[in-house]
């Protein structure tokens, strides 16, 4: 259960320097965020009922860059990474 909150020392995306947590005084930040960020390059990489898939709960705040390219095919597709 711990696992899909924190991760394991060396396996967390900000240590190899792919994913930024951003956040806002307000949660509109995050639905803007879920709208639009793939038009430049990054992903909502944990969201909500994806967990089994991802490892991980839902985090908002979380972003990964994965090319403008594939953000958008991501996003088109609601498809979410595998952990
Ligand atoms: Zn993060």
């Amino acid at each position: 259960m711990a696992g899909q909150w924190v991760a394991v020392p060396g396996y967390s995306e900000h240590q190899l320097g792919i994913a930024v947590d951003i956040n806002g005084a307000t949660y509109d930040l995050y639905f803007w965020l879920q709208e639009n960020s793939y038009k430049y390059g990054f992903i909502f990489r944990y969201p909500a009922g994806k967990t089994e898939i991802t490892g991980t709960a839902e985090e908002v705040w979380h972003y990964r860059c994965v090319g403008k390219e594939a953000a958008k095919e991501i996003h088109d597709q609601g498809l979410p990474l595998l952990a």
